[in-house]
């Protein structure tokens, strides 16, 4: 048996196996019988969507980048620093890419994962051209958007796995040769002019738009970005500079409330008008924050951290977070960092933003206090409840603290699909996430 851990902390005791080929692949599944599998790359889901208490099946030692024009063919377990690696060497660049280099392209897919560069460009399996996909009864299945598995393709993006194990993503990519990223500070303001800073009305410049919202989430500070080659260097280094040491000091204030309070008075009064910071520390700057994770945890220390999105539309926004406010103070708890973005709907099942675009809210909480936890566990999944009231769905990706029933509710449109896709690819439920059991009870 091996303890796994997710990012978050949540931990499983298992038997993983890593096959090093798809053949390898396909005999560690005719032989796993009836046991309950979890799909995993490079497991930094914050929640147990690659955990399981019985059989994890690792996909990390798939590797390998095929680029065909402005294509990459990357096998699953290829993390996302290793193809921007090679992109950047051909002028390329991803549209949309997470901001850890660790995070594996079958990870991200499974979770059609976010960007800053999302209100521009969409999610990342807005860019995914196919996948291949292994089910549990061995089939290899081809999947693109057009093809005759289309309606595979939209289970697997998003999917949490939940479907078999990608062997494969086509990803495609923008022509960018450009090394650094120019950012504005827009406005600092009240919430709602800082959401008025960053809707979709306000992005021809061709530029991206975000926020931060400060800790007593009345305020918040909005920014734009848009890739530049040739500036002198004017690094955020605090946010964008994941190797700098005022990056890790940073990170370690913000696992204390005083903390939290003093870091953003200090990035809200001492910030500057523009940043321009080189492009792979911009993209991966939550890097700093994994370092301080390794670091910690290999100190002893557990390292937990709660983070939960939300999508709501654009008319509500204001509001919910107006109730999550009250929310968080009544259980004495302070979100460490709260963003915002845009984002444009798309077509994959168990997408938060499924046929419908609007405002992605994130609250991230580092703390290990069991106490503290459980007051933030019970304050998000009200404010679950709150988004649902709202028109909203919580996002599948991060962590998830919401009653099941309100989930269901949040889905209720496309889980009846993706149930006769279960039923068809999956048919005696092998694949059991202690996620999919927790959050989606039906799907199991
Ligand atoms: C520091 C940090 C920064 C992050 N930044 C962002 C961000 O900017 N935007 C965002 O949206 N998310 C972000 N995330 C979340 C992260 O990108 C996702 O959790 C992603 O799924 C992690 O990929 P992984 O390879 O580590 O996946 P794992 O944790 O291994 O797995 C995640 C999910 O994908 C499934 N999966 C993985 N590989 C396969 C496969 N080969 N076949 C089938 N299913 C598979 C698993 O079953 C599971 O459901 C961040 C996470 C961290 C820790």
């Amino acid at each position: 048996m091996t303890r796994l851990t997710s990012y978050g902390g949540e931990h499983a005791d298992c038997e993983i196996v890593e096959p090093r080929s798809v053949e390898e692949l396909q005999h560690v599944l005719a032989r796993s019988g009836d046991r309950h599998i979890a799909f995993r790359g490079q497991g930094h889901a914050f929640d147990a969507q690659s955990l399981s208490g019985d059989l994890v099946v690792g996909l990390r030692n798939l590797r390998g980048l095929i680029y065909d024009g402005t294509t990459v063919h990357a096998s699953a377990g290829e993390p996302w620093g290793a193809i921007v690696d090679g992109a950047r060497q051909r002028g390329l660049f991803p549209h949309v890419v997470v901001t850890t280099s660790q995070a594996s392209v079958a990870g991200t897919a499974s979770g059609n994962c976010v960007s800053r560069f999302s209100p521009l460009f969409g999610q990342d399996g807005d860019h995914v051209r196919s996948l291949d996909l292994v089910t549990c009864d061995g089939q290899q299945l081809h999947c693109t958007r057009e093809n005759e598995h289309a309606d595979v393709f939209f289970g697997v993006i998003g999917g949490l796995g939940c479907l078999g194990a990608i062997t494969e993503v086509a990803v495609e990519l923008s022509q960018n040769k450009h090394d650094q990223v120019e950012t504005h500070v827009l406005e600092v303001g009240r919430i709602g002019d800082v959401l008025t800073a960053i809707s979709p009305s306000n992005t021809a410049d061709g530029a991206t738009r975000y926020a931060v919202l400060l800790p007593d989430l009345e305020r918040g500070i909005a920014y734009s970005s848009a890739y530049t080659s040739g500036q002198r260097l004017a690094p955020y280094r605090p946010v964008h500079q994941p190797r700098s040491l005022y990056r890790l000091a940073g990170e370690l204030l913000l696992r204390s409330t005083l903390g939290t309070r003093l870091v953003w008075a200090i990035a809200e009064r001492k910030r500057a008008a523009r940043y321009v910071d080189p492009i792979v520390d911009f993209t991966f700057m939550m890097d700093g924050n994994a370092r301080l994770r390794r670091i910690g945890r290999w100190l002893g220390f557990p390292m937990r951290v709660t983070q939960q999105s939300f999508v709501l539309p654009v008319e509500t926004t204001s509001e919910f977070i107006a109730r999550t406010r009250r929310l968080f103070a009544e259980a004495d708890v302070v979100p460490t960092m709260s963003d915002v973005l845009y984002c444009p709907s798309d077509r994959a099942l168990l997408s938060a933003t499924y046929d419908f675009a609007g405002f992605f809210i994130s609250f991230a909480f580092e703390t290990s206090w069991r106490s503290r936890r459980a007051r933030i566990d019970a304050a998000l999944t009200q404010a679950s409840k709150e988004c649902l009231a709202l028109g909203g769905r919580v996002h599948l990706t991060k962590n998830v603290r919401a009653d099941p029933a309100d989930l269901a509710a949040m889905y209720a449109t496309t889980l009846p699909a993706l149930q006769q896709l279960r039923q068809r690819l999956d048919p005696e439920r092998r694949i059991r996430t202690d996620f999919l059991a927790r959050t989606f009870p039906m799907l199991v």
